[in-house]
């Protein structure tokens, strides 16, 4: 339990420290992160949102409130019900979050004006939205294959309604259930890599190597992104880093990154220096929500 733990806290904090710290330089281009910052690998702050010094946007507080859904649901008797993840989703955006992708603003508008629970397919729902905020979905389903998938693209379908959405979102939690499984430490990246090497043969366009260097919200180009960032890299900090100075969705691709470096290597391998500077209420809220999870095994 304590392994499990470790590494279940680091994919969580991993995804918001990757956030704050990829914020900063998100929508710039690689070229004019390292004119500004050289390396940018400090969590500072500021960018196109203007945050606060590990302030976190969407991709951490969207999580927060669907792991907030999962729990009241267990708690209420209603374990995996969707309409809760979507008035979740709701309250999300009535507390006016510094940020809200276009997509997923479209899939909430849609609940609240006719109260459906998934959008029609849509050519353009193929950004990383729902991708990004399905951790706490993934430590609710530990050793539930199955409702893994179900619950995975309940959740994002309230929002995104693309195959390639709905793909990459069960790629990612499949790894992550890899990563957090107790096995032989030794095979477990070997694991990773053929789950991702499955997901390649399905969904040719998810291919990462040789790395086509495009780091967009587009969702193949975001699987590309982390995937190779987190096979090439042999430390928790050197992945998130190498992610974020790609630029593009900087916040959204570090934040993923850091989930799978974080259920890797464990919370106890993410630099002091990040912890320290992270939103004190968010990292709080993330320890009691992945303690929560955990523990909740008999949904
Ligand atoms: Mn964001
Ligand atoms: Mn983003």
């Amino acid at each position: 339990m304590a392994r499990l733990f470790d590494q279940a806290l680091g994919a969580y904090l991993g995804l918001a420290v990757g956030d704050a710290l990829g914020a900063t330089v998100e929508f710039m281009t690689s070229g004019e992160i390292a004119a500004q910052y050289g390396r940018h690998r400090d969590i500072v702050g500021g960018g196109w949102l203007r945050l606060k010094p590990g302030q976190v946007t969407d991709d951490t507080t969207m999580s927060l409130a669907l792991g907030d859904a999962l729990l009241d649901g267990r708690r209420t008797g209603r374990p995996f019900d969707t309409r809760l993840m979507a008035e979740a989703f709701v309250q999300w955006w009535q507390g006016k979050p510094v940020d809200c992708g276009n997509t997923c603003r479209r899939g909430i508008m849609r609940y609240i004006s006719d109260g459906s629970l998934a959008g029609p397919f849509n050519e353009g729902d193929a950004g990383n939205g729902a991708l990004m905020r399905n951790l706490p979905v993934v430590l609710a389903t530990l050793g539930q294959p199955q409702r893994l998938q179900e619950v995975s693209l309940a959740q994002a379908r309230i929002t995104h309604h693309h195959p390639l959405s709905d793909a990459a979102t069960l790629a990612f939690g499949e790894m992550l259930h890899a990563l957090l499984s107790e096995g032989e430490p030794a095979l477990v990246m070997p694991a990773c890599r053929q789950i991702a090497d499955k997901w390649v043969a399905r969904h040719g366009v998810f291919r990462f190597e040789p790395y086509p260097g495009r780091a967009s919200a587009y969702v193949v180009d975001t699987v590309q992104t982390v995937w190779h960032d987190f096979f090439v890299s042999h430390d928790f900090e050197s992945a998130v880093v190498g992610a974020v100075n790609r630029g593009g969705d900087a916040d959204t691709n570090g934040a993923l990154v850091g989930m799978l470096a974080g259920a890797r290597f464990g919370a106890h391998a993410i630099p002091r220096r990040w912890l320290g500077k992270l939103d004190r209420a968010i990292c709080l809220q993330i320890t009691e929500q992945t303690s929560a999870l955990l523990a909740a095994t008999d949904w």
